[in-house]
């Protein structure tokens, strides 16, 4: 429940104590833009696009760690705002190598989106950044350190979103990156490839290497539906184009998940494309496989079934569900064991 007040570009809200400058001015309706802001996590004012005016402050405060007061006086469009945050845009085009024709995050990327909206071009400072090597070796990410702003938002998804605590910032001054333990690539460290660290890169740092190529964000349908892979059901977007899946990504502020993908997830999905899938039931026969109609197929499994249960009784048959699938189909295959078999053997290998 609101409590207190302040003034925001001259006009009075409430808000809670607790909530920073930033939290009270979207919350308001106000656009206050940030690179380095994960909802949820430690605010580190680390990109400095989020800068405003607050009147009696010696500077411009960083409204994302800024906690709002009562009475403060704040303003997020002033000229003094607007030339910080274009120096500040400046600073990171020119620390690496943005060419954002070439870039798989064209359209999407949040630093071409603000260099656009404040008008800033690259080219006044001289860049003195390390430049390493694109990691391509794993076969799921790629990381370009060329376009990385160390904006920090991998490395809250990592340790504070997944819990995987896979990388962190290090070196330091201008060879500054991010890392893994001992600098070693995503696919010799303790990545789990949850691809959450992908999710949230504002830039075209981090990539999906199965989509490189495949189209632009404009290129493509974003179509919302449940990962079939387990129970928890997590909900997330398909990335479509004319009509193949070129990637998926996962459903802010929607339960259960809340924006988090496992590797399944994020990157199980080119058996939906692959030319090797079965699409009709196989039956053996003499030792060759023949095609056959689900009605047939359907009809053999149960004869069978019902053969062996009248043979050696509903005991002698045993169903074990699979951790992969929904709890639907969890629930159905019981429901068959029980009421249709007739016997309570019955398990999951989640159990195990
Ligand atoms: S893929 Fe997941 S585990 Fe690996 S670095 Fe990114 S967020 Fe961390
Ligand atoms: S890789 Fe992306 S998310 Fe991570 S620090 Fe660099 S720009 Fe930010
Ligand atoms: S497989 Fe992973 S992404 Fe899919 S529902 Fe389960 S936890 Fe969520």
């Amino acid at each position: 429940m609101a409590t207190a007040k302040l003034r925001l570009n001259g006009n009075e809200v409430e808000f809670t104590p607790g909530d920073t400058i930033l939290q009270v001015a979207w919350r308001n309706g106000v656009k206050v833009p940030t690179l380095c802001y994960l909802k949820d996590c430690t605010p580190t004012g680390a990109c400095r696009m989020c800068l405003v005016e607050v009147t009696g402050a010696r500077t411009l405060v960083a409204s994302c760690a800024m906690p709002a007061a009562q009475g403060m006086e704040v303003f997020t469009d002033t000229e003094k705002v607007h030339r910080a945050r274009r120096l500040a845009i400046e600073l990171l085009l020119s620390s690496g190598e943005h060419n954002c024709l070439l870039c798989e995050a064209n359209g999407e990327c949040k630093l071409q989106e603000y260099a656009y909206e404040y008008g800033v071009s690259a080219g006044r400072f001289e860049g003195t950044a390390k430049h390493y090597p694109i990691e391509d070796s794993n076969p799921l990410i790629i990381r370009d350190f060329s376009k990385c702003i160390l904006c920090g938002r991998c490395v809250q998804a990592c340790n504070e979103v997944q819990v995987n605590r896979a990388i962190g910032f290090g070196y330091r001054g201008a060879e500054a990156k991010i890392i893994t333990t001992g600098d070693r690539p995503y696919d010799q460290s303790d990545c789990v490839f949850c691809g959450q660290c992908v999710q949230v890169c504002p830039t075209g740092a981090l990539t999906e290497k199965k989509a490189k190529g495949l189209g632009r964000p404009w290129e493509t349908k974003k179509i919302r539906t449940t990962c079939p892979y387990c129970g928890v059901g997590c909900q997330m977007w398909l990335h479509v184009k004319g009509n193949r899946i070129i990637k998926v990504t996962a459903v802010e502020e929607a339960q259960p998940n809340r924006g988090r993908l496992c590797v399944k997830g994020r990157f199980g999905y080119d058996f939906i494309h692959s030319p090797e899938r079965l699409t009709t039931p196989l039956i053996k026969e003499n030792g060759e496989f023949r095609e056959a109609s689900w009605d047939e197929a359907l009809d053999l499994v149960a004869n069978r079934f019902m053969e062996i249960k009248e043979k050696h009784g509903p005991d002698s048959i045993a169903g074990v569900s699979c951790a992969r699938s929904t709890n639907e189909d969890s629930y159905q295959m019981q429901k068959l064991f029980r009421a249709v078999i007739g016997t309570n053997n019955i398990d999951h290998c989640a159990r195990t």
